[in-house]
């Protein structure tokens, strides 16, 4: 028989799960240079992805030259270094961390090691994305509650989701992203009161070192050992610490077992041994870090004015981006953002279409942002 060289692509289609054939595609947005390129703009104000555009500690960079000379051994497989380093940082014990290729991947794993199908898991709508896909990918059930008409979480509506039915996972970030906005302790330990006993709490604290300034933001490593259950609090090097490209985050747990079962779903060498001395050396020298989170909270109350002048009513935020109603298709309004250099994310989700979110960036790519938003909707700007 001749070797075939084109199998039909129904039936490649059809040997996928249908767990996986039925899941959206990620949005994880454009890179610079396809806008660069797409668009031929000079300038590109990169707003889509929440990055830290002041960068990584100097300290770190100096680590980068270190480096070179053990490229050739596999890195730490359980990154035991950092993970002293973590205990010292968050009062979490060494044992109960684990490292992750971004915490998109500890994500992917809790989700691998906890869901059967039929599972059900809770989360927030709207939401970040991989809250949702990766539990469907496992068959799982996802009830998402809406925020509230002011922004922020509903907990009352909250409350009777993880109270209906089984519940194996309660996810969602705080500070909330997309909207960013934030729940307190009262709050948390109330909702998390609801939840069945042996259900696994998961807070996403992607944000959490811009959220520290906020009265009443709580750490929930602090707030969640007060009830006896399984819990898993998940932070990142990619935000405040400016390290998204190389890929690393963290689960801090309830105790060994989680971070037992999570090892055991988990690649061997996850991640790099570049990820691991660049955060290294990062929570060696947080002074950067907290500057360059100071200079963001600034800068996003000057943003939320200028925002608020052109008539907008943006949700107060305790990150470093901003969650906006355009009142018109943001998808539309974000297409025509790219022609001006400026890359936001649109949201996609029911009920949400006409909100964007866009990162807190360098004084002058926000200013970009708003010149081309007041264009683009027809106000008038009377500042330029
Ligand atoms: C950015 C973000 C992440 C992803 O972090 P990585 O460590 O880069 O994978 C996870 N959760 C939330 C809520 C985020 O906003």
């Amino acid at each position: 028989m001749a070797a075939s060289s084109s199998v039909p692509t129904r039936s490649i289609r059809v040997l996928a799960r249908p767990e996986v054939a039925a899941l959206p595609v990620y949005n994880a947005g454009l890179s610079e240079d396809e806008v660069r390129q797409k668009y031929n703009a000079s300038h590109i104000s990169k707003l889509g992805s929440n990055e830290n555009p002041y960068g990584p500690s100097p300290a770190a960079l100096k680590q980068w030259e270190n480096l070179t000379r053990q490229l050739f051994r596999y890195p730490d497989a359980t990154a035991s270094t950092l993970r002293h380093a973590l205990a010292q940082a968050t009062g979490t014990p060494a044992d109960h961390i684990m490292l992750g290729n971004g915490s998109e991947q500890i994500i992917r794993l809790i989700c691998e090691a906890y869901l059967s199908p039929g599972d059900r898991v809770v989360t927030v709508l709207p939401s970040f994305g991989l809250h949702v896909i990766w539990p469907e990918m496992m068959g799982a059930r996802v009830d998402a509650v809406p925020i509230t008409a002011e922004g922020q979480f509903d907990l009352p509506a909250m409350k009777r989701a993880v109270q209906a039915a089984p519940l194996k996972i309660l996810m969602f970030s705080n500070p909330s992203n997309p909207v960013g906005c934030m729940m307190n302790a009262t709050d948390m330990l109330e909702l998390v009161a609801c939840c069945p006993q042996d259900t696994l709490i998961v807070i996403d604290e992607a944000y959490y070192e811009y959220a520290l300034g906020s009265p009443d933001y709580p750490d929930a490593t602090k707030i969640l050992p007060r009830q006896a259950r399984p819990w898993l609090v998940l932070r990142t090097f990619s935000k405040a610490y400016a390290l998204a490209g190389l890929r690393i985050g963290y689960a801090l747990a309830s105790d060994t077992s989680v971070i037992g079962t999570l090892n055991k779903v988990r690649d061997p060498f996850n991640t790099n041994m570049a990820a691991q001395d660049m955060a290294l050396a990062c929570l060696h020298d947080r002074t950067h870090m907290h500057d360059s989170v100071a200079t963001t909270v600034a800068e996003r109350a000057r943003f939320m004015n200028e925002l608020t002048r052109q008539g907008y009513a943006p949700v107060p935020s305790h990150t470093n981006f901003i969650f906006l109603d355009v009142g018109q298709n943001a998808s539309a309004l974000a297409e025509r953002l790219l022609r001006h250099g400026v890359i936001i994310k649109p949201w996609r989700e029911k009920g949400f279409e006409t909100c964007l979110r866009v990162s807190v960036g360098l004084p002058a790519d926000n200013d970009r942002f708003l010149r081309a938003l007041s264009i683009e909707t027809g106000q008038t700007d009377d500042s330029h």
